[in-house]
């Protein structure tokens, strides 16, 4: 693994440890460098085929865990989320497209995973998502999703 900061070579894995359930492996690494010495973090994720996206229109996409990210990372900006609890969101989603056993799901399901794994870390952050994904038709669907929201105890 190449030195981020200088480039260089040799880089020494100091320490290492699971994360998100076991699915993920976290490695702090040192740069051997003399004059760099860096530090930084990786994160190693086994490669699995996930199922092909069905959008709306019918056409289909390949899964991009990037786009997802950035769309759940949108959503969570300024919540008291952690990175961690983010990755762990995306494992399970992952998780949970692999375990239908399809090579393809329409792209609506991606959209209720990720609303369901929101819900669970940030209720702010959940009616940001929805808001876009669903495309409330008027305030008032809106107000009944808040007010749903607020009827339902809350978790954690
Ligand atoms: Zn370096």
């Amino acid at each position: 693994m190449h030195c981020p900061f200088c480039g260089a070579n040799d880089t020494k894995v100091i320490d290492s440890r699971l994360v998100a359930e076991g699915d993920q492996v976290r490695r702090r690494r040192e740069c051997l460098a003399s004059g760099c010495g860096e530090r930084f973090t990786t994160f190693e994720t086994a490669e699995l085929v996930l199922p092909r996206l069905i959008k709306s229109d019918g056409s289909r996409q390949p899964f991009d865990e990037e786009k997802l990210r950035a769309g759940m990372q949108r959503a969570l900006e300024k919540r008291p989320v952690s990175v961690e609890r983010l990755e762990a969101a995306l494992v399970h989603i992952k998780h949970k497209l692999r375990a239908t056993g399809e090579r393809e799901v329409k792209s609506l399901v991606v959209g209720e995973l990720v609303m369901g794994e929101l819900q669970k870390l940030d209720e702010v952050a959940y009616i940001r998502f929805a808001s876009v994904y669903r495309r409330f038709q008027d305030l008032n669907e809106f107000r009944e999703e808040i007010d749903r929201l607020a009827r339902e105890p809350a978790k954690q």
